[in-house]
């Protein structure tokens, strides 16, 4: 099956370090039925009931409907997060999906796959502008980068992953090699792509930078070669769709490289992928309450959580 897209190389343009404000990182733990059993046996109702409300406090500190998902805020913050502080599941702000769905609507010019791109900036105030870049050809962009204004901070870039009939409308394709291994020299926190009913987000994290830090310009070479080649033999070696192993290739290198993998339905929430926190289920209370505490769960009554 032809996955020329994924073989071409997106070349970035190279960037200065950013500065900015500071975010307070949020804890992670990794939800699911039976984890809630576990947290109902070793600490009660009670910090469930804080947990789930921790839970829901990753997107919406304030308990009220926002405007905006705190997780997606927390992924491309100035403050590198780690990787267990990394946001179960984020929302795309208002101004990256208007973009991306603008930029898609303009990816078949005459018929014709035409990749789309354009950057997500924080403005002083804290709000988000997406700016549109420049067409790319059918399997590749380049960020417009220059477009940063003095006072804006770089947050996110993000593309379409187009497929015309002649390449078999193909939906739901995940990031290439090359879109991953670039944030090696990239500055932007967060990249996303849109493909048609999915859209998929990645996001560096403080283990990430810190492989990259110390690398001179042949090491980073070096880095992204070697991630361009674990996409491309996991895609290799992975059975199913195209999508499938796309996905497949798309998660080894995100595992092994530290960053944080999103997808979901476009326009929905996306749930993370990568990396795999493993909770033990014997999480004494008084450290469970501490952790609780720390992602600003208010008390909480058991209502609702009796079992
Ligand atoms: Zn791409």
């Amino acid at each position: 099956m032809s996955h020329a897209r994924d073989e071409l190389a997106r070349p970035p343009a190279e960037a200065t370090e950013l500065q900015g404000e500071t975010a307070a990182p949020v804890p992670f733990l990794e939800p699911g039925p039976l984890q809630v059993a576990a947290l109902q046996r070793s600490a009660g109702n009670r910090s469930v009931a804080r947990w789930l409300s921790g839970r829901r406090g990753a997107n919406a500190p304030s308990g009220a409907v926002l405007a905006r998902d705190a997780g997606f805020d927390t992924l491309g913050g100035a403050t590198p997060i780690a990787e267990a502080a990394a946001p179960v599941s984020i929302q795309l702000p208002k101004e990256l999906e208007d973009g991306l769905k603008a930029a898609w609507a303009k990816s078949f010019p005459g018929g014709k796959s035409q990749e789309h791109v354009g950057i997500l900036v924080q403005k002083k105030d804290g709000s988000y502008a997406w700016k549109a870049g420049p067409p790319g050809t059918s399997g590749s962009s380049k960020p417009n980068y220059g477009d940063v204004g003095k006072d804006e901070r770089l947050v996110a870039s993000a593309h379409t992953h187009p497929y015309d009939a002649s390449e078999g409308n193909k939906k739901d394709v995940s990031f290439s090699g090359a879109d991953l291994a670039n944030l090696v020299t990239q500055d932007e926190r967060v990249k996303a792509v849109y493909a048609d009913t999915s859209e998929f987000v990645v996001a560096k994290t403080k283990e990430f930078d810190a492989r990259v830090k110390d690398l001179d310009t042949t090491k980073k070479a070096e880095l992204k070669t070697e991630m361009k080649k674990l996409w491309n033999d996991t895609y290799s070696a992975a059975k199913g769709t195209f999508q499938e192993r796309v996905e497949a290739a798309v998660k080894a290198v995100c595992e092994k490289y530290d960053l944080v993998y999103y997808a979901g339905a476009s326009g929905g929430k996306l749930t993370r992928k990568t990396p795999k926190v493993a909770v033990t289920p014997t999480v004494p209370k008084a450290e469970l309450d501490t952790a609780l505490a720390a992602v600003g769960a208010t008390a909480a009554t058991d209502e609702g959580t009796e079992t």
